[in-house]
């Protein structure tokens, strides 16, 4: 296994995830199997417990693993399946350490982070990176290996410590270190400053581990006397120095690597120059470039809880993305806070009120993603019951189909206590309910969590024929609550049609509504299996039937070809 390790310095936020995803790009283009591990050094076990506001979203994958937003990243940009285990926190490693220590396996020793974290942290990284991930057998060749946070951070220290024995264990043409830096420009001079990469690379090396690439952030390119500086004073040859200025979509990126080599001095470094060819790089090179010169676009209302931070509903906005690609459309999403579509708010805050609402009409198209807790909840239904009434094309994901079954239970049932327990216990209509998949009394751990089937119960609906699959669908669930069986039979009276369900049928999966343009409700999240060049089905069906597109699509792939 070659190890490619990717470190960050200077500062936070500076695209470590998109610039070690672009490596891996660009190695796979060259023929290699690329698999990764995104290393978090907080101390939550999983990114399952963390607030979307502070964090941003929660990636889901299939075997359900909660983990960090980098993780969708590397599966969209490498078009991997990763399990739990390619994200390592502090959580997990002194879990394991503490859970062998009541065992007794170190019986009569002292437990100390070096060397037992330590040893910990290299033996889950090898063992780890020897699964595969990208549906072939066997290991993959090279494993790009992001930590988190910035060098010097304290708690990142045992795994430096542990990255710098790997890396001495493994050897120099099994390892290679690339250093992520920012390079800003000062004042009115306008002078590209090496000074903070300079001292975030003597702290790397002060930890024992020298890099052998710097890929420096800038907003420019940067100038050739400025290459030479960060050479001399970083101990970094020339070719080495990567530079990723800003670029007007992050599909670029794997484009500005090849563009400065990258990949041949990577692979020289990796001793894998004999084994892998040029990069074939085609299909990122039109999509990068198709994106730029998109003029039309489609306004998405996303109406959720989180929109302050975008980064909350990432997978959301990066499906819808792919899926406008599809159709040639600049995605233009309007974020509506549910709670200004409420009346309350037209009593406190009437301007967000009335801008909601005015967005909200203006709109092609409206999404209500994911989330917990009954902040806006309101608003939310509101915006399904303008959606269903005036015929715009809504797709309701997870909780989003939660609100259309209250909603339509409300206004069409005319049950005016119909809500989820989630947001009153004592619901008199609870409509939708607590089902866990295992213990009822155990409250711990009882989120479905992971890929499951759906079966469809008709062909005769627009996901089947989305889908272009007849029969099942298979997608990423995260929720603890579901619609109540009990009920199905008077909502689908209603002229809700519950057509996809679990293989007990119990649970209901997928709602579309009769005598609607498109008006689709799912319990699983398909964001998470969108891919570039790969739109998720229903994503493409919003913005397809928000562009009066959907009908011809469906007619012209009937056949089954996509
Ligand atoms: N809060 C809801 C549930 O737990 C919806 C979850 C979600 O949207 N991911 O079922």
């Amino acid at each position: 296994m070659k190890y490619v390790l990717v470190t960050g310095g200077v500062v936070s936020g500076l695209g470590k995830g998109v610039t070690a995803s672009s490596i891996g790009v660009v190695l796979k283009a060259c023929g290699l199997r690329v698999t990764s591990i995104k290393i978090d050094p907080y101390l939550n076990t999983d990114a399952g417990t963390m607030s979307p506001f502070e964090h941003g979203e929660v990636f889901v994958l299939d075997d359900g693993g909660e983990v960090d937003l980098d993780l969708g990243n590397y599966e969209r940009f490498l078009d991997l399946r990763l399990t739990r285990d390619n994200n390592i926190t502090t959580g997990k490693i002194y879990q394991s350490v503490l859970e062998k220590e009541r065992k007794g396996d170190y019986l009569g020793k002292t437990v100390q982070v070096v060397p037992h974290i330590t040893d910990a942290i290299k033996d889950w990284i090898e063992s780890v990176s020897a699964i595969p991930v990208d549906g072939k057998e066997g290991p993959a060749d090279v494993c790009v290996i992001e930590l988190g946070g910035t060098v010097g951070d304290i708690e990142s220290m045992p795994f430096i410590e542990a990255l710098r024995q790997l890396f001495f264990s493994v050897g120099p043409d099994n390892f290679c270190l690339i250093h992520v830096s920012l390079v800003p420009v000062l004042g009115v001079v306008g002078e590209q400053k090496t000074k903070p990469t300079q001292h975030s690379v003597r702290e790397l090396r002060a930890l024992g581990l020298t890099p052998h690439f710097l890929a420096c952030r800038s907003a420019q390119p940067l100038l050739e006397n400025t290459k030479q500086k960060l050479s001399q004073f970083c101990h970094v040859p020339g070719a080495n120095i990567l530079n990723i200025h800003d670029v007007p979509n992050i599909w670029h990126v794997p484009l500005l690597l090849r563009n400065q080599n990258a990949h041949e001095a990577i692979l020289k470094q990796l001793a894998l120059l004999r084994v892998a060819g040029p990069p074939n790089l085609q299909e990122w090179t039109t999509r990068a470039e198709t994106f730029d010169n998109l003029t039309n676009s489609v306004k998405i209302a996303m109406v959720g809880k989180y929109v302050g931070l975008t980064d909350s509903y990432l997978s959301v906005v990066k499906a819808l993305l792919h899926a406008c690609i599809a159709c040639s459309l600049k995605p233009s999403i309007e974020w509506i806070a549910a709670s200004d579509l409420e009346d309350e708010s037209a009593k406190l805050t009437p301007e967000a009120h009335s801008k909601a609402w005015e967005t909200l009409r203006g709109s092609a198209c409206v999404l209500v993603p994911g989330g917990f807790g009954d902040r806006g909840v309101t608003g939310m239904i509101l915006a399904a019951k303008y959606a269903r009434e005036n015929k715009i094309p809504y797709l309701g994901i997870c909780l989003g189909m939660q609100i259309s079954v209250i909603e339509i239970s409300r206004s069409i049932l005319g049950w005016k206590g119909a809500n989820s327990t989630e947001f009153d216990e004592d619901a008199p209509n609870p409509v939708v309910i607590f089902m866990p998949e295992g213990s009822r009394t155990h409250m711990g751990n009882t989120m479905r969590l992971g890929s499951r089937r759906t079966l469809l119960q008709t062909a005769d609906c627009i996901t089947a024929k989305l889908y272009h699959n007849p029969e099942y669908v298979d997608e990423r669930h995260r929720h603890r609550y579901e619609v109540n069986p009990k009920v199905v039979g008077e909502l689908e009276q209603s002229g809700l049609r519950f057509v996809g369900r679990d293989e007990s049928g119990e649970r209901m999966e997928i709602l579309e509504l009769s005598n609607h343009p498109f008006y689709v409700g799912v319990q699983f999240h398909p964001e998470y299996k969108s891919r570039p060049g790969r739109p998720s089905a229903l994503f493409l069906g919003l913005v397809l039937a928000a562009t009066g597109q959907l009908e011809a699509y469906v007619k012209s792939h009937q056949n089954g070809s996509i």
